[in-house]
């Protein structure tokens, strides 16, 4: 899987994805419950790009946990893309009462052979624990809110432990809670480390995200921030400037709390 990719939460036509294509990127998370499946799926077809070239990851609704129509979900999914398979299928959140049985039915999509590889988005330490009980698949991804303001380093620990791969939702602090985004993006110390490199304050975080072994899927509709999205690859942080930016934690929240979400 690519380390960086490009979220498309919000996006409701094709220009940000063949901008993306275009500028490298070759990984595209969207998810059922965004609504715009569809749309990826012609950016692909309109790009001419190989599906083998591509990375495609798609989520599974809390909706579909709730009713039990997982298989019937990932197979309207999989007709929304116009694809015959995707290469991660995550489940967006862990349904209280419904992410184990969840769980479960997506082990069943993995050994179809249609779901290349599935794993958990909003998984809590104690997710992880009660699931290891009943699991056969070990999830290979992990996808959390992550940025210099939410660092989650226990829950790090614990994925890296169990061999799950971590991956960070609203990387730039781009959530739905305010002036986050705007804080984290004009932070001096992100800001200094940039100077050094001719590098903004978001490249900065994202090469933050790839050296920490972190998949970061930052979004933009706009061509020259998802441009300088994927500009990262020239440049590396010293172990000083990581513990730095790691140092900016204070465990803010820009979405929903895995711990009481009520959709
Ligand atoms: P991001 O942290 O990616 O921030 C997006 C915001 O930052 C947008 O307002 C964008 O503006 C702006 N931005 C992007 N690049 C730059 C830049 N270089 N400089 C300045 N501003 C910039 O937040 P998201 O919440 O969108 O998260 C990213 C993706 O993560 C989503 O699209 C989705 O795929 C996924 N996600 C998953 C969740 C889950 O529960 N699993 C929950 C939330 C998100 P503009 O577009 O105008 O350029």
């Amino acid at each position: 899987m690519p380390m960086l990719g490009l979220g498309v939460f919000g996006m409701e036509d094709t220009t940000a994805i063949l901008s993306a294509f275009e500028a490298g990127y070759r990984s595209i998370d969207t998810a059922f419950g965004y609504g715009n499946e569809n749309i990826v799926g012609r950016a692909v077809r309109e790009s001419g790009l190989s599906r083998e070239a591509l990375f495609i990851t798609t989520k599974l609704s809390n909706g579909a946990q709730r009713e039990g129509n997982i298989e019937a979900e990932f197979e309207q999914s999989l007709k929304n893309l116009g694809m015959e398979y995707v290469d991660l299928y995550l489940m967006h959140w862990p349904v209280k009462e419904c992410y184990l049985d969840a769980w479960l039915a997506m082990e069943k999509l993995y050994k179809s052979g249609r779901a290349k590889a599935i794993g958990v988005s909003n998984w809590q330490d104690y997710h992880i624990a009660e699931a290891k009980k009943v699991w056969s698949v070990v999830p290979a991804m992990n996808q959390i809110e992550l940025h210099p303001y939410l660092t989650q380093k226990p829950l790090l620990k614990i994925c890296k432990a169990e061999g799950i791969a971590p991956e960070s939702w609203s990387p730039l602090g781009g959530g739905n809670m305010g002036d986050v985004k705007e804080n984290l993006l004009t932070n001096e110390v992100l800001t200094a480390i940039g100077e050094k490199y001719g590098k903004s304050p978001a490249q900065v975080i994202l090469r933050w995200n790839i050296d920490l072994g972190i998949v970061a899927i930052p979004k933009s509709v706009t061509p020259s921030r998802i441009k300088a999205n994927i500009d990262i690859f020239d440049f590396a942080l010293t172990a000083d400037e990581i513990t730095a930016i790691d140092a900016l934690n204070k465990n803010q929240r820009t979405g929903p709390d895995p711990d009481n979400f009520n959709f």
